[in-house]
């Protein structure tokens, strides 16, 4: 390996996901012996932009960016600049036109091919377009080595791709069709990070449900979920996302069997109308999303639950978004993610034509906030007075006499408590709460 003065530098920008969150992780991994990452562009060999294009307003931060560049690859041509992600993917060579400065484009899939490309241009064979789809997860196995500040909690992907098609979203256009991960490598990269002091997991993928299912001996997810936990040392198991419809009983009852399997689920409902529902194409009907919701409840009680809601989908009628609004009010999610309709390229419903006026979904957008404001203001509110587990994840990065973590259920706790805590379970007696997070004080740990 090179003396650390003599390697070059890289920068990365992670937008989107925790999916692309994960893949920047691998690119720096795969650099590593070559490269050390660096905070600023300016000090950069080597700038990649990881990208996400779900949204319309992610696409144009990436592009607001790359585009600044320009002005760093006048002065230092032989600086290598990358688009990869979603947005790479679902521009390919047009990216190359629109900004003639980038060297390199990778797709999602591509992004295990990061060194093949830099060795091409490196030969003067640039620029490079890679964005071609694998047809299995096998690819060399990279096992993270995690240095200086440990963290306490990581994400492991365990799939690619999705088949399902909703008609807002670009992810099979731009991520490919599902293919799972070997399970021996999910576990090798769990045993990896345990052994390293990671106490929690989150598994991911774009629709972990249906993990497995395409591919010939591969356990379901349900029994996945068993193998993970029971890595020795392993104390907390999560897993995002979950697609509705796939949500069946044996990975429900791992909320009540699996004891390192924490009480949290985010089931994205979209919307509360059949009728949009149907145009969405997410294959449930409100009735379906809601009995499953009472099922979970029954079979783990404690559960809390988290969801995404899109306002103003072409053809939303006030009569579709006021079922919206029941179904929260009916379920009660701890927290939403909620978003106004945004055309993307290549997504079916960028072509349907009863768009819903920029100024109504914005409308739609506040009433959604404040309603669930007020419910997520509620079940915090319940919390007071109670004792939580919480995983200590380090210092409140917002007062750092505080130490900060999280409840099984994923809530948020800022905490007064003793010196050495991080990487412990502690107990917490909630005395305070605000709108995103939990406050009190530690009254024991182990
Ligand atoms: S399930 Fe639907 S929204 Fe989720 S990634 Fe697949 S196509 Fe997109």
């Amino acid at each position: 390996m090179k003396s650390k003065r003599s390697m070059k530098k890289v920068f990365i920008r992670t937008f989107g996901c925790q999916m692309n969150e994960y893949d920047s992780e691998r690119m720096l991994a795969l650099l590593k012996g070559e490269y050390i990452p660096c905070r600023e562009p300016k000090e950069a060999d080597l700038i990649l932009v990881n990208t996400c294009s779900v949204r319309k307003k992610a696409e144009e931060k990436v592009y607001g960016l790359v585009g600044r560049l320009k002005h760093l690859k006048r002065t230092r041509p032989e600086v290598i600049i990358g688009v990869c992600g979603c947005v790479a993917q679902q521009e390919g060579e047009q990216l190359l036109k629109r900004l003639p400065h980038v060297d390199l484009v990778l797709g999602p899939q591509a992004v295990y091919r990061l060194p093949e490309a830099l060795e091409k241009i490196a030969r003067g064979k640039g620029p490079v377009v890679d964005t071609r789809f694998h047809k299995d997860f096998r690819q060399p196995l990279i096992l993270p080595e995690l240095n200086g500040d440990r963290p306490v909690k990581a994400f492991v992907t365990i799939m690619q791709g999705c088949d399902n098609f909703c008609t807002y979203c670009v992810v099979p256009y731009t991520r490919g069709r599902e293919i799972s991960r070997p399970p021996e490598d999910i576990l090798a990269e769990v045993e990896c990070l345990v052994r390293q002091g990671v106490r929690e997991i989150t598994l991911l993928g774009q629709n972990v449900n249906s993990y497995g299912r395409k591919e010939k001996g591969f356990p379901s997810f349900a029994e996945l979920l068993r193998e993970v936990a029971s890595v020795p040392g392993l104390w907390r198991l999560r897993f995002t996302t979950s697609h509705p419809k796939d949500l069946d009983e044996d990975l429900m009852r791992c909320f009540a069997e699996v004891p390192e399997l924490c009480e949290h689920l985010h089931l994205p409902v979209q919307a509360g109308s059949n009728r949009v529902l149907k145009r969405m194409h997410r294959r449930y009907t409100r009735e379906e999303y809601l009995s499953r919701v009472k099922k979970l409840r029954e079979i783990s009680p404690e559960i809390a639950l988290t969801t995404d809601i899109i306002v103003g989908f072409p053809g939303e009628t006030e009569e579709d978004f006021e079922q919206t609004l029941t179904l929260l009010e009916e379920v009660r999610f701890d927290e939403i993610f909620s978003f106004k309709y945004s055309n993307r390229p290549l997504a079916r419903s960028t072509a349907f034509e009863d768009k819903v006026p920029e100024e109504e979904k914005a409308r739609r957008l506040a009433r959604v906030h404040a309603l669930q404001d007020r419910i997520t203001r509620e079940i915090n509110e319940s919390y007071l007075g109670k004792v939580v587990e919480v995983l200590v994840e380090g210092k409140s990065p917002g007062n750092p006499a505080l130490w900060t973590g999280r409840t099984r259920t994923n809530h948020v706790v800022n905490f007064s408590g003793p010196h050495g805590l991080k990487g412990k379970l502690v107990r917490v007696l909630i005395e305070d709460c605000g709108q995103h997070s939990l406050r009190g004080r530690v009254e024991n740990s182990q």
